[in-house]
């Protein structure tokens, strides 16, 4: 038994956000453990519903890309099978002509439920974060002279903090190098021509604070709050048809966290951006 008309109906229904159902099938071959992962898939984007994580309308855009993948090679599949139900093949080699394209559809749909799956589990969780001491001066500098000539080359101006504290943190070197490259990175994906990045540091009681400021576009009001979100892209960056996959913000947020920090954006207008995170220390 090939439930297509179950799948059709339920692919439909998720378009319409519409979680409820699930399809009866047996597992014990391809389709059943495709049924499988798209039985698996229901729940994954239920439970996410209901968890209200990221912003609505980011979740609906995903969605939608999601199902589009879905359902084009589902229509295929439909259409296979109408066409051996309907004897436009009848021969032993059409018929098998056709099984061999559906099974490819459905290995390929196995294939794309079992990423989506992955995705979401590992994305965070597999971000291995491993502490250790060290002196701040000598890991900033260094990282601070390579984005000095990347930002130049880029046409922008770098203002170098006028001083980096010299102090022990307890950090995973790579992962805060990433978190900051991805700011820079940010600022110069969003800057205007002739723009200025600069970087500078201060320091209270409990952390040591690493701003990184930008003279770019800025971020919409409305979409300060969510840009940690996973997914989650501001209006100007859909509108600008700026690339990006809205990830980088929250895993920033996810490393600083599990350094026992905190990241924020300080402020943003249309004369630019300032984003902050704190390390304890
Ligand atoms: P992406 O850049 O891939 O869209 P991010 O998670 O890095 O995803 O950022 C989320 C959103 O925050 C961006 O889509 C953009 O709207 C906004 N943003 C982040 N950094 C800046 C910045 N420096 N200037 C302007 N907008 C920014």
């Amino acid at each position: 038994l090939v439930p297509l008309d179950d799948l059709n109906k339920s692919a439909k229904k998720i378009l319409k956000e519409d979680f409820s159902g699930k399809i009866r099938y047996d597992y014990d071959n391809e389709v059943g453990v495709f049924c499988h992962n798209f039985e698996a898939m229901r729940d994954e984007l239920r439970y996410s519903k209901e968890k209200g994580i990221a912003v609505r309308k980011n979740e609906k855009e995903l969605l939608a890309c999601i199902s589009h993948d879905i359902k084009t090679p589902l229509t295929a599949i439909n259409g296979y099978v109408s066409g051996i139900r309907d004897g436009i093949v009848k021969d032993r080699q059409g018929i098998e002509n056709y099984c061999n394209i559906i099974l490819k559809r459905v290995k390929m749909l196995s294939k794309l439920l079992e990423d989506i799956l992955e995705h979401s589990k590992a994305e965070l969780n597999q971000l291995n974060i491993k502490l250790t001491e060290i002196y701040s001066y000598e890991f900033f500098k260094n990282i601070l002279d390579d984005l000095s000539i990347e930002v130049e080359n880029r046409g922008l101006a770098f203002i170098m903090p006028s001083k980096i504290p010299d102090l022990v943190i307890k950090i995973d070197k790579k992962r805060i190098s990433q978190v900051i490259y991805n700011l820079v990175s940010n600022s110069i994906k969003y800057s205007k021509e002739k723009g200025t990045i600069s970087i500078y540091f201060e320091t209270d009681e409990n952390y040591l604070k690493v701003y990184v400021e930008d003279t770019g576009i800025g971020i919409s009001s409305a979409d300060i709050p969510y840009i940690f979100n996973k997914f989650y892209r501001g209006e100007k960056s859909r509108n600008q048809n700026i690339p990006g996959s809205g990830l980088g913000l929250s895993i920033c947020k996810y490393i600083i966290e599990s350094h026992g920090g905190f990241i924020e954006c300080i402020n943003s207008s249309c004369k630019g951006t300032t984003m902050c995170f704190n390390l304890p220390i």
